[in-house]
């Protein structure tokens, strides 16, 4: 039985002091979990904040990012060991505005999910084909592509450990969101890909998780679906009350 994740991916939002009274008012609702799993993604500059007023409450801290090198002259970027030591558990990797906006490839994502693997952390790798490519018919070999590049080098025991986000990326930001049987059809096939390169039990394990734009309105239908784990949410993950309808939406 595969325990859902609702993780939000807070983008480039927020100042210190709404991401703290964002983090605290999820805190205070999510209190000691029940039965989901949820995590917050702040931008990075608020980690250390967010991580404090996370405190004594079962939700994660993941990043939005990382770097795959563990120190070194590197202007800009942050380790893992950096994430780990103000406390977070996860960290998203290829989301598609890295991808599409910043030219990250699956080469660069893979270095950096071994990377978080082998500091500790659990990695929420995006994957998701852009409209043209669903329009082309090619949305299947795009997922099967992204998803034997960036997990490249991965054994079986370290599949489990991820956790993988479907997220097409016209869904993303716009409002559209794949219908329920649009995104069951994706994940169903994303396991069988972890089937065919792993096994049964990996296949089994992983968590996929669906994004773009989960809503309260459309979250109980996508992640009733039997293959979707859990949402990766950006806009709605902003507002503790839509927030937290999406986690019930998963219990
Ligand atoms: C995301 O940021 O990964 C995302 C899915 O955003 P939104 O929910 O706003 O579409």
């Amino acid at each position: 039985m595969r325990r859902p994740f609702i993780a939000g991916n807070w983008k480039m939002t927020q100042d210190r002091a709404s991401a703290v009274a964002l983090a605290s008012g999820i805190a205070q609702r999510v209190g000691a979990g029940n039965g989901v799993d949820v995590a917050v993604c702040p931008p990075s500059c608020y980690l250390d904040a967010v991580g404090q007023a996370l405190t004594g409450s079962a939700v994660g801290l993941g990043a939005q990012n990382m770097y795959h090198e563990p120190k070194g002259a590197f202007t800009g970027e942050i380790s893992a060991a950096m994430l780990l030591d103000v406390g977070c558990r996860y960290v998203i990797l290829g989301h598609s505005e890295r991808r599409h906006i910043l030219g990250e490839t699956d080469a660069d994502v893979n270095k950096k999910v071994l990377a978080a693997l082998a500091a500790g952390l659990v990695p929420i790798v995006c994957v998701g084909e852009t409209l043209d490519e669903r329009e082309a018919g090619k949305t299947l070999d795009v997922i099967r592509t992204q998803f034997t590049g960036s997990l490249a080098g991965l054994d079986a025991g370290q599949m489990k450990q991820i956790v993988i986000a479907y997220e097409p990326v016209w869904a993303i930001g716009t409002g559209k969101t794949a219908t329920p049987e649009q995104a069951e059809e994706v994940h169903f096939d994303l396991r069988k890909i972890m089937v065919d390169c792993y096994d049964e039990a990996v296949g089994q394990t992983v968590r996929i998780q669906y994004g773009g734009s989960v809503k309260p309105d459309n979250a109980a239908a996508l992640l009733s679906q039997p293959n979707i784990d859990g949402a990766l949410v950006g806009g709605a993950s902003l507002d503790v009350d839509s927030f937290m309808e999406i986690i019930a939406g998963a219990a």
